[in-house]
Parts: structure tokens; C-alpha cells; sequence
């Protein structure tokens, strides 16, 4: 059974994998295989770029 909530852009990383970009936490999802980003401890979201972003909603 896999419960995913990809589509609700919360992602799982693989933990392993993480690693410092010099802003944030970067992984990998354990369940879509995408980039992710960590925005806080327990939310990851697809690789999205705080600079430039007018899509504020996540603060
Ligand atoms: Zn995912």
C-alpha cells in the first residue's frame, strides 16, 4: 500500500540523500522521484526557487 500525497505537493525524501544547497535541505521523493526541497522540518516540497517567487503562501 502507498499512501502518497505527492499531489498535495507534501513529498517524502530519502533521507540518506539529503544535502545543504547553501539555502536549503535538497533531496530526493521517496515516492515520485522528484527534487525536493525542505521548507521546514517536515515539509518538503517540489523544487520550487524562494527567490524571484511572488508565491509567498507557504510563509
Ligand atoms: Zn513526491
Amino acid at each position: 500500500m502507498r499512501l502518497s500525497f505527492c499531489w498535495l505537493n507534501r513529498h517524502t525524501p530519502t533521507r540518506d540523500r539529503a544535502r545543504w544547497d547553501g539555502t536549503h535541505f535538497i533531496s530526493t521523493c521517496r515516492n515520485c522521484g522528484k527534487p525536493i526541497r525542505r521548507v521546514t522540518s517536515k515539509v518538503w516540497r517540489k523544487e520550487w526557487m524562494p527567490e524571484g517567487s511572488d508565491n509567498a503562501a507557504w510563509l
